[in-house]
């Protein structure tokens, strides 16, 4: 058994991850345009009328652009919950109601042979979750858009071999940036995004629950740079024993185009291409 696990789109621009695991195909958002999220589902050799559901994160625009023309376009399901659910209907009124599936955050619920963990975030959305994925000894998670490290995300995600984590911003390039007062308060609000130093902290936590290699993810393009948000992580992960790349791999999405694919079997190997 495999999974593979790739960020198509990450940031405030539009967010999208595929996954396959145990011969499902999902998309965790879809908050790029559906022609943008086919034509990054291509170049993995996939095809959007292959995906067996689409889950949507929460109702913020980067994670959802896309969501009603893709899933009409496949007939696909989308999974939320109820949050996120009227949230985005006020918005969509027209949404096709044959494929909406609800589901109460907190409570696992399986699709194909992948049973789902839908866990809450701390972030200014209606009703906000992350997700965790397992088939077999297998498992991954996608976790962004996190105000700060809490008890729940964490523990939800703490044992996934592969994970999709937030690392937004460097707190000191938000302070001397150019962003209004305001914005800058939400950024760094309690509901608002995860900073390097808080996803370099986590990641040492979950190391040393298991977690072998990390797409660091919606980072912002005026508050973050990749190099810095790798080498904060990575000498976390040092600084506590980790040998970088052989004991955990860490990458970092990309923005505007599809990120490297991560390749997990059951038998412990670890590839990306
Ligand atoms: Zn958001
Ligand atoms: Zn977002």
């Amino acid at each position: 058994m495999q999974l593979a696990l790739c960020p198509l789109f990450s940031g405030s621009s539009g967010n999208s991850v595929y996954l396959s695991l145990g011969g499902t195909r999902l998309l965790v958002d879809a908050g790029v345009s559906a022609a943008r999220v086919e034509a990054g589902l291509r170049e993995l050799g996939a095809d959007a009328s292959e995906l067996d559901a689409i889950l949507v994160t929460h109702e913020h625009v980067d994670h959802v652009r896309g969501l009603g023309v893709l899933c009409r376009r496949h007939d696909l399901p989308v999974y939320a919950n109820e949050g996120t659910w009227s949230a985005l209907l006020q918005r969509e009124r027209d949404f096709p109601r044959r494929l909406m599936r609800v589901f109460y955050t907190g409570e696992d619920f399986t699709l194909g042979r992948v049973s789902v963990r839908p866990f809450s975030i701390p972030h200014d959305a209606a009703e906000p979750v992350g997700y965790a994925f397992s088939c077999g000894v297998l498992s991954c998670a996608v976790a962004t858009d996190l105000g700060h490290i809490d008890e729940g995300w964490l523990s939800a995600v703490s044992g996934c071999q592969a994970l999709v984590l937030e690392a937004n911003h460097d707190v000191e390039m938000v302070h001397r940036g150019p962003y209004p007062q305001r914005l800058k308060a939400r950024i760094l609000g309690k509901n608002g995004h995860l900073c390097n130093e808080d996803c370099a902290r986590a990641m040492v936590t979950l190391a040393q629950k298991g977690t072998r290699a990390v797409f660091l993810s919606h980072l912002s393009a005026d508050n973050n740079l990749p190099e810095l948000a790798y080498n904060t992580v990575c000498e976390a992960l040092s600084g506590a024993g980790y040998a970088v790349e052989k004991d955990v791999r860490v990458m970092v999405s990309r923005r505007d185009r599809v990120s490297d694919l991560l390749l997990l079997a059951d038998d412990g190997d670890a590839m990306a291409r």
